[in-house]
């Protein structure tokens, strides 16, 4: 059995007491099962700083992409049009699901290591009033670039429009109040920065807005208005819940509030990031995404020299027992370093140490 470090956006490394909570067997229409969901619906809302109020926490079983195809079938009906802001891979992917759903839909794209203009949002929209929702992802993981979500998200809601934020790769790991950043569906899952096992993911939505819903769907399994309307009741799922994942996050959540919450999470994985930028830098190695634009989450190197082998490179530091990550860029090489989950300031220590020597070796 491999014990690497998995320094990868998702599934991450967890930690064993996470691990531990799969080993018992749950029962789904148990009251002491449908409690955990409860609680962890509550605690979702405290961890977004909204109240049951106004704002719901829906659990949606799959990986990340089928809890923001659920949003798009569920949220944007027939007579409604999605601007789509993409600048990488997973903005590229909601419009993949808009075109296959049939939704009326606009493209604002900009290159992958630029951030999307919060004024030209507004000329779009401005200039299309038939334009409803608006969709954007925070953290790219595609090149680990942060999203201005709060200046756009001002726009959006200032222009009185729904905004859909896939928050997936950073929600849990940076601090986001989303009454004040306006966000009316804010996505993201399970084996992210809340550091559980991959199996479901979950919708953080303002109740105003999925009352508009019913019956609006083009799917049964991914209808996040019958989902919420059945869990809403007593924390009962609609079809099978991932029981196992369920309680391993519900573990999950306790250690976040126990590490300090957000604010402590975000702190340790800037640390990481820190450590990792610099010294790679330092080593030859140039991050893709400039520096005040880089999320505390993942990092994309360009490769160092002519010849660089990605391959080779991957090997070595899993032998060392670090995974690390492809790049997903077309026009310039490069890979991933991810920096998030049950990763400390003396795993990056000892990785940069690795690459460190292997450059060493390499260059002789
Ligand atoms: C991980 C991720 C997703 C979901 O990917 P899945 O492979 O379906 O879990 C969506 N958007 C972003 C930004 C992500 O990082």
């Amino acid at each position: 059995m491999n014990n690497y470090k998995l320094l990868t956006p998702g599934p991450l490394t967890t930690t064993a007491t996470v691990k531990q909570e799969m080993l018992k067997d749950r029962c789904t229409w148990d009251d002491d099962y449908k409690s955990v969901t409860q609680t962890i619906r509550k605690q979702l809302l405290e961890l977004a700083q909204v109240t049951e109020t106004d704002y719901a926490t829906v659990l949606m079983q799959g990986s990340g992409s089928f809890v923001v195809e659920s949003v798009l079938t569920t949220a944007v009906g027939e007579e409604d049009k999605v601007l789509i802001i993409t600048n990488g891979a997973y903005g590229e992917r909601i419009v993949e699901m808009a075109k296959v759903l049939k939704l009326q839909h606009a493209v604002y794209s900009v290159p992958y290591n630029e951030p999307p203009s919060p004024l030209e949002v507004k000329v779009l929209l401005e200039n299309d009033a038939t334009i409803t929702h608006v969709a954007i992802v925070h953290c790219e993981t595609t090149t680990g670039i942060l999203n201005p979500i709060h200046e756009i998200g001002s726009v959006v809601k200032g222009l009185d429009k729904t905004f859909i934020v896939d928050a997936m790769s950073s929600f849990g790991g940076v601090p986001m109040d989303l009454k004040a950043l306006g966000i009316d569906y804010l996505i993201s899952s399970a084996n992210k920065c809340i550091q559980g096992v991959p199996g479901f993911g979950f919708v953080i939505a303002k109740i105003k807005e999925l009352e508009k819903c019913k019956e609006q769907a083009r799917s049964v399994a991914l209808d996040l208005y019958n989902q919420w309307e059945v869990m809403k009741l007593d924390g009962k799922w609609r079809f099978t819940s991932p029981t196992h994942v369920v309680a391993a996050f519900a573990k999950a959540l306790e250690e976040l509030v126990e590490e300090g919450g957000i604010r402590a999470r975000y702190e340790r994985y800037a640390n990481n990031n820190r450590i990792l930028r610099t010294q790679l830098q330092a080593l030859g190695f140039n991050a893709y995404i400039s520096e005040g634009l880089q999320s505390p989450i993942i990092t994309t190197f360009l490769f160092p020299y002519e010849g660089f082998s990605f391959d080779h490179f991957y090997n070595a530091m899993k032998k060392a027992g670090f995974v690390i990550y492809p790049g997903k860029l077309t026009d310039v090489d490069t890979f991933r370093i991810g920096n998030i989950g049950d990763i400390h300031e003396d795993d990056m220590k000892s990785l940069c140490k690795v690459i460190e020597n292997y450059m060493v070796v390499i260059k002789k």
